[in-house]
């Protein structure tokens, strides 16, 4: 085999059973070496041999019980070598229900991926579902896959470049940037009209455009709302693709509803922007955001849903009298009987790029309840002076071995409730760090250090740190709703009851999920109250195409 078309490795370590995992692993001999080797050791040396050749593993499957080692200490030290290579741990059946204690605490702290027993027989087709799931995880998140949808061209890694990388790979289309001189680069050129600027970018089956922003690329793939004839009214607008949006597209759809999804950038929402979502139901080993805001939108797109991405919503005219909702972008409006508001939040940011680099790998934005439990016995730092920084400073402290809230404030009494500050003081473990910021950080796949400096002196301090809790504040994202959508103080979109009483028509409360404009429904993280997580996001995505249904047919 040459050097360029070595197959990707997938490493089995096992003393006593590699010779049975070497034959279940059979299978996938055609797209990758498959080793067995028998110890910690002899597992490192091959990892290390791997990486300076410059291959890839996508994939480490080990015993529970090794020869030289603690399975959780081999998987941290092989981490260090191939920290993309996904983990699996395999007990044999007698094994199995007795190392299980010891090894589940490892996996909810994600210290490795799946704990499976081993197949016992032919054909275990759970088994390799949940192999195969590992390795398509892997393989989306490969800087080149093998098979291209997207050809990115152009002669410098460009801020722009790397936007629209961002944008297709979060829309799930393969993408492979190519240099202007390569054998692609020139046959993609060659098919440009005109004058070449960079980056160029074709998509499969549409011809190659010189983008100057993302939206010019979003256009060329997705299209825009104005390709819908002017005199068609939809069903249902739904302003937002994040897992609300997407969830009200699937059931919409499903039922028989003409239905749009307007949506500013890539699907998925701040969901898409997780890597590793742990807690949603029906995902044992957790799912990438992006890759189940993909299977959502294809599995809307099946139903009929139609999508407009990359097409930020402008304004929102609100029918009277029977006449359509007029939604508006700058690529067109549409005219819809319904409209679900599911634009979500933003975070605010560190923006402290080493850090917003590890997102999701020890540092987080507003998830202490989701990853609490992975911070066992370290120390964390939570980011912010608000209630959401103290309530989750006081969860986190259940788990970590300390907790340091910093803020840039000389304390927390400006900006925090006073029984948060009483509890914060009473606790421990928790430690406040007034006039300080955290400037940088790193680690070597999951975030390891940080550095804080003191506002005042400017003195800077390298400390070690197992977590990071970013709770800046969250802001609706919802600036382009008429003022007739009430909403709270914080620009919270209000529905059902948390409407105030002189808004409410004939004595009585919109419906749930009703605004104060008939015929526009709110869901997800816009909504005031709302829960601001993954699963209750979709619930209301999914709870609101009944009122949808009511609305349009009254008495139905
Ligand atoms: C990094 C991160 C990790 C997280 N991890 C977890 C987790 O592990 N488990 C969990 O349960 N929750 C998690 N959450 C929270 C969860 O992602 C959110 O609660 C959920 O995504 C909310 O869904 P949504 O559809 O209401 O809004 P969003 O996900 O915010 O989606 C809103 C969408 O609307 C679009 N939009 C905004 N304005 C417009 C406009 N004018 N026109 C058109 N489109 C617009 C946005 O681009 C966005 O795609 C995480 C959040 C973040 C940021």
């Amino acid at each position: 085999m040459t050097a360029e078309r070595r197959l990707p490795l997938i490493l089995l370590v096992s003393e006593e059973h590699a010779d049975l995992l070497a034959d279940e692993f059979g299978r996938y001999r055609r797209d990758y070496d498959v080793q067995a080797v028998r110890s910690v050791a002899e597992a490192k040396s091959t990892l290390d041999a791997v990486r300076r050749a410059g291959g890839q593993v996508p994939l480490i499957v080990a015993e529970s019980v090794l020869p030289d080692a603690h399975v959780l200490e081999a998987f941290a030290l092989w981490r260090a070598a191939v920290p993309t290579a996904r983990r699996m741990v395999v007990a044999h059946v007698t094994r199995f229900m007795d190392d299980a204690p010891g090894l589940r605490a490892g996996l909810a702290k994600g210290k490795y991926d799946a704990y499976l027993l081993m197949p016992r027989g032919v054909r275990d087709e759970e088994f390799h579902t949940a192999v195969t799931e590992l390795l398509s995880d892997w393989g989306s998140t490969v800087a080149d896959p093998e098979v291209d949808t997207v050809r990115i061209v152009t002669p410098t890694t460009d801020a722009l470049s790397l936007a629209i990388r961002d944008f297709v790979d979060r829309m799930g289309m393969p993408a492979r940037t190519y240099h202007p001189d390569s054998e692609v680069g020139r046959a993609v050129l060659s098919r440009v009209a005109g004058e070449v600027r960079f980056p160029v970018v074709e998509a499969m089956n549409r011809g190659p455009v010189c983008a100057g922003s993302v939206h010019d690329v979003a256009i060329s793939i997705y299209g825009t709302p104005a390709d819908i004839d002017v005199d068609t009214v939809v069903d249902l607008a739904i302003v937002g693709g994040g897992p609300a949006g997407l969830a009200a597209a699937v059931y919409a759809a499903s039922e028989g509803l003409n239905t749009v999804v307007l949506e500013a950038e890539a699907i998925g929402g701040q969901a898409g922007t997780s890597s590793m979502i742990r807690n949603y139901l029906g995902f044992p080993r957790g799912i990438s955001g992006m890759r189940l805001a993909q299977r959502a939108r294809n599995q809307a797109i099946r139903f009929g849903a139609r999508f407009f991405t990359g097409w930020p919503v402008t304004g929102l005219d609100p029918g009277t009298g029977g006449a359509p909702h007029v939604v508006r972008t700058d690529g067109g409006s549409v005219l819809a009987r319904a409209v679900v508001v599911a634009s979500g939040v933003s975070y605010r940011k560190l923006r402290v790029d080493p850090l917003e680099r590890l997102v999701g790998m020890g540092v987080f934005y507003g998830a202490a309840m989701t990853a609490a439990r992975e911070m066992e016995g370290l120390d964390v730092y939570v980011v912010g002076g608000g209630n959401s920084a103290g309530q989750a400073a006081v969860h986190l402290s259940r788990f970590a071995a300390s907790v340091t809230i910093l803020v840039r404030r000389p304390g927390l009494t400006e900006t925090m409730s006073r029984y948060l500050v009483d509890e914060i003081a009473y606790n421990p473990r928790i430690t406040v760090e007034p006039c300080s910021e955290v400037v940088d950080g790193g680690g070597d796949g999951r975030l390891e250090w940080l550095t804080v400096r003191s506002t005042v002196t400017g003195e800077e301090a390298r400390r070690p740190a197992g977590g990071l809790f970013l709770l800046l504040g969250a802001e609706p994202l919802c600036e382009w709703l008429p003022p007739a959508v009430a909403r709270d103080d914080r620009g919270f979109v209000l529905t059902g009851r948390d409407v105030p009483r002189e808004s409410w028509a004939d004595g009585l409360p919109p419906g749930n999920l009703a605004t104060t404009v008939p015929g526009v429904f709110a869901a997800g993280d816009i909504r005031a109250g709302s829960m601001k997580r993954v699963a209750a996001a979709s619930g209301e995505g999914a709870s609101v195409v009944p009122l949808v249904h009511a609305w349009l047919e009254p008495g139905a």
